[in-house]
């Protein structure tokens, strides 16, 4: 145990912050807000709360830190809790949307900055915590932005009605320093990372496939670099990531003696948590770790041992377009920073290599730096938000403020759903307030308000949840045949929500859940997070005293969809497009629906909206223009054939 003890704090004296602590905590003492700025992996996520603890500023209070994702505030909770030798939910616990692992001796809490954001609600000056972390600014999610306000409105106040000081350290690894600290007042302190060199190679021609390509370079370092140097891998996300992950594994076997040489993990946000974690095991010298991650793996996390990065150039993003208030979501090129951060990630330990599968020239075209999430996505979410706090927008002491067309467009959903009332001051609603109630967008909120009066909340509970929860069905290439036999079976005509509720039911039914997704190509994470899902939105129902009533009537179910997804109508054109009722967009039935190809519905309401080279409407189902007349009556503007 001593041992342990004496590695732990090997470690932790290696840490570039460890040279800065007397500094952190002098700057604090001093001020109120302190910015902190240094790369990635130099310890500022999981030492500058312990530094916190030590300098007594847990007594008073919780020491919090907020995290953009629920992988990190997990990963990093664990292993500041190994490093303090305690348990999880002990002195160091973590709250995500959907998991509360503290106790009430949790002293360091990791939080993601949504579940923050919505304490706020309930305690505007933040009074359970005496410091916050707001960790990795440069992210810039619009959580994280709502924050910096709320966090500088309650230090203000506390220090108005005496209630005691609350201390901020926001931390960044690539931080506009000048624009945070005219925004906090305050001056910023660089800390001196220690990074190794990283070798570029660039792709020296445009590459049309970059999956085949990552996959190219991936059998060339493994041919011809030790096999401890391991790899990690940054592509957009969990559908194209399991699929290469399921290639590398085949061809690993064909192409070499046995595959114990390689091993593949893959890392994105609807993983499981336990399978989040493996990647952080060591693998055996003679074994190569390749590791497929989304951006997650680009600041927030630091997994020990990666010697070569291959990045795919690309990242997938909700945007959202203010005149036709719908999100998108898309690949697109990542920002020169993101560039930069990602080839970092190859120099932590030892000098290191960066497979770029773009060229040069590429590069240059991408834009500079990566643009704050409120600037680029729907802010409905986010204006009702900030209305539960009474906070208009328009009052708002934003870092960078949304743009008028955005907010106004967001105004008018937020009525027409009924959560807030527009007027010389605008409020939010009864029925707003229930809204956000849920950690969900308003849509699928509003969805589960209305399902208790239309009587069918059980089965509504059960859409939103498997909605929540991405890409329930597994068809690999070479199995194909066999899984459209396996998922025909849960098919329904009335279009993929109800085929969705079909296969969650059976779900919930089996004993056997491995063996039964096993045998009929279902995706057990997707489906196992989505009962955990289940079970919050349940609690979080019945907290309101909504009746947890139940229907087999198919058309009210759809009626009820129809009420939170009004803004998703879209209508059958003369030549098989589909044409959206807000913004117009043309567009057609992803193939992955159980309406692609056939009959083509008049009416049908969707849930998503993709982008690759053509726009697909995924998760539909058909509707009637009756319904429309009936449910929706203010929906205008309907396109005709
Ligand atoms: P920063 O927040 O500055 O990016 P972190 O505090 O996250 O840095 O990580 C500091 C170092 O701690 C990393 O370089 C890595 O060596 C180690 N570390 C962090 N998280 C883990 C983990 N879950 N398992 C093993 N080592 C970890
Ligand atoms: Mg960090």
């Amino acid at each position: 145990l001593t041992s342990k003890r004496a590695t732990i704090e090997q470690h932790q004296k290696s840490l570039p912050v460890f040279n800065c602590r007397q500094r952190i905590l002098k700057e604090l003492e001093l001020n109120d807000t302190v910015l902190i700025m240094s790369e990635t992996g130099s310890g500022k996520t999981t030492q500058i709360p312990q530094f916190l603890l030590h300098a007594g500023y847990a007594k008073n209070g919780m020491i919090g830190i907020t995290q953009p994702r629920r992988v990190a505030a997990i990963t990093v909770a664990r292993r500041v809790a190994q490093e303090l030798a305690g348990g999880i939910g002990d002195t160091v616990g973590y709250t995500v949307r959907f998991e509360d692992v503290t106790s009430k001796r949790t002293k360091i809490r990791f939080l993601t900055d949504g579940v923050l954001l919505r304490e706020s609600i309930k305690d505007r000056l933040l009074l359970k915590y005496s410091a916050i972390i707001l960790d990795e600014a440069h992210e810039r999610t619009v959580n994280a932005d709502l924050l910096f306000g709320i966090v500088k409105e309650a230090q203000k106040e506390r220090r108005r009605q005496k209630l005691g000081s609350l201390k901020v350290v926001v931390t960044s690894a690539t931080m506009d320093i000048d624009h945070f600290g005219k925004y906090f007042n305050c001056r910023g302190m660089y800390l001196e990372g220690r990074t190794y060199p990283v070798r570029v190679m660039h792709a020296k021609e445009k590459q049309e496939d970059y999956v085949h390509s990552v996959l190219v370079t991936l059998f060339h370092i493994h041919r011809t670099t030790p096999r401890n140097h391991d790899v990690l891998i940054f592509l957009t996300g969990q559908e194209e990531i399991e699929a290469l992950a399921h290639q590398i594994r085949q061809l690993a076997k064909v192409d070499l003696a046995g595959s114990t040489d390689l091993r593949v993990y893959t890392l994105y946000a609807q993983l499981s948590q336990a399978k989040q974690l493996e990647c952080f095991a060591p693998t055996p010298a003679n074994i190569r770790k390749v590791i497929l991650a989304t951006n997650i793996a680009e600041t927030s996390i630091t997994i020990p041992g990666i010697r070569c990065v291959i990045d795919c150039g690309f990242v997938k993003e909700k945007s959202f377009n203010s005149a036709d208030g719908l999100d998108v979501l898309k690949s697109v090129r990542i920002s020169q920073a993101q560039a930069w951060q990602r080839t970092g990630r190859a120099g932590r330990d030892s000098a290191g290599t960066c497979y770029r599968a773009y060229t040069k020239e590429e590069m240059e075209s991408f834009p500079e730096a990566t643009q704050p999430e409120i600037l680029r996505t729907n802010p409905t979410a986010m204006v009702l938000q900030l209305l539960a706090l009474d906070i208009d927008c328009n009052n708002f002491d934003f870092l960078d403020a949304p743009s008028e067309e955005g907010l106004r467009s967001a105004y008018k959903s937020l009525d027409a759903l009924g959560a807030i009332k527009i007027g010389s001051v605008s409020h939010i609603t009864p029925l707003g307030r229930q809204m956000v109630q849920y950690p969900l967008d308003p849509k699928y909120s509003k969805l589960l308000l209305t399902a208790s009066t239309f009587g069918c909340m059980e089965e509504i509970l059960s859409l939103v949840s498997v909605l929540s929860s991405d890409h329930v069905f597994i068809s690999n290439s070479d199995k194909n045949e066999m899984a459209s036999l396996a998922h025909a079976k849960f098919q329904s005509k009335h279009g993929d929500h109800l085929t969705l509720l079909n296969v969650f039911n059976a779900f919930l039914k089996t004993e056997k859940p491995k063996v039964w997704c096993h045998d009929n190509y279902l995706n057990l994470r997707s489906l196992t997070y989505a009962r955990n899902v289940r079970r919050q939105l349940t609690e979080i129902s019945t907290g309101m005293d909504l009746a947890l009533n139940s229907s087999d009537d198919i058309e009210m179910l759809k009626k009820c969809i129809l009420n939170g997804f009004f803004e998703n109508i879209a209508v059958l054109q003369r030549d098989g497009f589909y044409v959206t009722v807000s913004g117009n967009i043309r567009a057609k039935i992803h193939p992955s629906s159980v309406l692609h190809g056939k009959y083509k519905p008049n009416y049908i309401i969707f849930t998503e909206i993709v982008q690759t080279e053509q726009t697909f409407l995924r998760q539909v189902s058909e509707i009637s223009i009756e319904w429309i007349k009936e449910i929706v009556p203010f929906v205008k503007n309907i396109p005709t054939r």
